[in-house]
């Protein structure tokens, strides 16, 4: 993980509780937090260093009436503000509901989901993880965590292979996963790649999976495990899952097709627990591709990236739509 993001300036401020679960369990996120990457605390919500328009403002909260607090309050458009909970369950319900969280998000702030409690002995209380939260900060800045080389911009000139059928399937995946209503809280997020040449196609980083364009499909042709490199060919940036769908292409000869959405009743829906990965792991790493590989053996065709999101593998898009339609009817 990258301790400087960027070098923007975090800054985090914490909403203050009377309730000791919470408090002890803010206090050793921000301990863990200092281990990965620096930061500082602000205490007035007026300070003019959250008026800084290259910082990350991360607020920390704890009630319902902090959501309030945070409406009456003015940054630069430019800032990243992301919004950590920690809330019982019967609150997350009420900030789980779209009319609630959009006069925030009309003002650019951004919302972590939270984890289940990971204390078994409060169950009802559900909190995001430290490195979930780094990581919404990481992806809001970065994105792509590997290094990119760029060999041509040119697919069809590069492989000496015609890539139009293949982009005219990544086109109708996402008009499947639009019909499908999956992706649908956000539809940039998720990533599909095709088998192709000696690598793979896939979709640019920020793509509209609704409304995919000729143009935002890259060719990865490798991925460097040891340089953290991913060698492309295309005019933007491939998906941040990239070195995922390299590992599955290299381990599975017979996977051809695969197709990432985030859909929340999955990812955190008890019925699909046996497809889930044991906890949260930073999205677009080696360590997630190894995990979710490894679950792969378990499950087949079919896994849910704990806290993240769902990956649907097959020969085929029909494969593939055969899988789904099996994860869908358990909802
Ligand atoms: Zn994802």
């Amino acid at each position: 993980m990258n301790a400087s993001l960027e070098n923007r300036a975090l800054y985090i401020h914490q909403f203050s509780s009377n309730n000791i679960f919470k408090s002890d369990t803010i206090y050793r996120l921000l301990v863990d937090f200092r281990k990965v990457c620096q930061y500082q605390i602000i205490e007035d919500l007026d300070d003019t260093r959250l008026q800084d328009p290259a910082a990350i403002l991360l607020f920390l909260v704890t009630s319902i009436d902090d959501f309030e607090v945070l409406k009456q309050c003015k940054y630069p458009d430019s800032t990243i503000k992301i919004v950590a909970y920690f809330l019982s369950a019967e609150h997350f319900a009420i900030v789980d509901a779209k009319n609630f969280r959009l006069p925030l998000k009309a003002r650019g702030f951004q919302f972590i989901y939270p984890d289940l409690s990971i204390d078994r002995s409060r169950l009802d209380l559900i909190y995001p993880s430290c490195a979930k939260i780094l990581d919404t900060a990481y992806f809001k800045t970065t994105r792509n965590k590997f290094i990119l080389d760029f060999l041509s911009e040119d697919i069809e000139r590069h492989t000496q292979i015609d890539p139009r059928a293949a982009i005219a399937e990544i086109i109708e995946i996402g008009w499947y996963l639009r019909d499908m209503s999956l992706n649908h809280a956000d539809s940039l997020a998720g990533g599909i790649a095709i088998r192709f040449g000696s690598g793979f196609l896939t979709t640019a980083s920020k793509t509209d999976k609704y409304r995919i364009a000729a143009d935002c499909i890259c060719y990865v042709e490798r991925y460097l495990p040891r340089s953290n490199t991913v060698r492309v060919v295309g005019t933007k940036q491939p998906s941040s899952e990239s070195a995922l769908f390299h590992k599955i292409f290299l381990e599975r000869p017979n996977t051809n097709t695969i197709v990432h959405f985030h859909h929340k009743p999955i990812t955190f829906g008890q019925q699909f627990d046996r497809y889930r990965t044991a906890s949260y792991t930073p999205y677009g790493t080696e360590l997630e591709a190894q995990i979710v590989v490894e679950k792969l053996h378990s499950t087949s065709d079919f896994v849910v990236a704990a806290g993240h999101g769902e990956f649907a593998i097959g020969h085929d898009f029909d494969r593939v739509q055969d899988t789904l339609d099996r994860i869908v009817n358990l909802l």
